[in-house]
């Protein structure tokens, strides 16, 4: 287990000049309303009893797109202009990223374009296909796909809507925790899975505001925890990509990080890693005894508990964050696969 806390800064949101703040979030909440689900706490009789207080799951996945990257990208969508909005979107992400901002634009009325490589598999590239999404193959690697978004960028442009490192997803992804605390106004603990941060930063920046109180706590996986190891540093640094159950939590948080990063340092409590084993754990315990079907992203929370690697003092809530998860994989899983 890996636990980081920084020495000199309280981990409170009133001391420091947030670079999202809670009046941004709670506008975010005005602007998203009617366009992404408000979702449900649920109980969790079975972690409760283990943990010995009340422990309620914030379902995101049941998103329209099965996770909670619609709240950022609609966010951000509705914050542009009508120029940038008649241009056009884009972006590289197949994954739930790409789904949030195709399905975005589709709902208001706009046009976007997904590049890819012609390595990404084709449910994928059917998934953003049903959603409306242009899409343009170009290039073997993901560094190809993203080098096609800065050429459309400057030759037609297209807005690049991007996954984590921007004020107004950041701020959109904070709404979930002004609704967990609304829904659970005494809770003492929050489990929040962490790649580039903008979901346990904007979450943080709320609930710290709202409750200075209460503890957040990201979880990344073991493989290539790109913001535990930047903390750490004292800068964002780059780890080695390997591949994960948790694929949604892969990839870096960008060497010229403007948000995110000073967001996650000073508002985490800790960083939690779990391993391979333990995320096919959550995903088991999430399939049967929660009845949710869960992405290895989504599974984080339930690991972190279930391993003992988080102590549960007091009320506490798991964000489970999306379940777009390939059903064969899910069912080898089930059966008792750990990996
Ligand atoms: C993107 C994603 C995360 C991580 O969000 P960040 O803002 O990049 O930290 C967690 N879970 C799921 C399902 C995701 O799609």
């Amino acid at each position: 287990m890996t636990i980081m806390k920084s020495e000199n800064l309280s981990p409170s949101a009133d001391k420091i000049l947030l670079p999202v703040s809670l009046a941004e979030i709670e506008q975010a909440a005005l602007r998203i309303h009617g366009h992404v689900a408000r979702t449900p706490l649920v109980h969790s009789l079975v972690l409760s009893e283990r943990v010995g207080s009340p422990v309620n799951l914030k379902l995101e996945t049941l998103q329209p797109i099965g996770a909670f990257k619609l709240r950022g990208a609609m966010n951000a969508v509705l914050s542009l202009d009508g120029g940038a909005r008649n241009r056009g979107l884009v972006t590289a992400s197949t994954g739930n990223h790409g789904r949030a901002v195709a399905y975005a634009a589709r709902e208001l009325g706009i046009a976007a374009t997904i590049c890819m490589s012609s390595l990404v598999p084709t449910n994928k590239v059917e998934a953003i296909r049903a959603l409306g999404a242009e899409i343009r193959i170009v290039g073997t690697s993901q560094d190809d796909a993203q080098e096609e978004v800065e050429r459309l960028t400057e030759s037609r442009g297209l807005t690049a809507i991007p996954p984590f490192d921007d004020p107004n997803v950041v701020a959109g992804q904070g709404t979930i925790g002004v609704e967990v605390v609304e829904d659970m106004p005494d809770l003492e603990t929050v489990l929040v899975p962490l790649s580039g941060g903008g979901l346990a930063g904007g979450i943080a920046a709320a609930v710290k505001t709202l409750k200075p109180q209460a503890r957040v706590i990201g979880i990344s996986m073991e493989r290539g925890a790109a913001m535990h190891a930047s903390i750490s540093a004292g800068r964002p640094v780059t780890v080695r990509e390997e591949e994960t159950l948790a694929d949604s939590l892969g990839g870096g948080i960008g060497l010229a990080n403007r948000v995110t990063f000073d967001l996650c340092r000073a508002l985490l409590d800790e960083i939690v890693l779990v391993s391979e084993a333990e995320i096919a754990a959550g995903i088991r315990h999430a399939a049967s005894v929660e009845g949710v079907t869960v992405e290895g992203a989504g599974a984080v929370g339930f690991a972190a508990i279930m391993s003992g690697k988080v102590k549960i003092t007091g009320p506490a809530v798991i964000i489970v964050s999306g379940g777009n998860i390939d059903p064969k994989i899910h069912r080898l899983i089930i059966d008792g696969a750990d990996a």
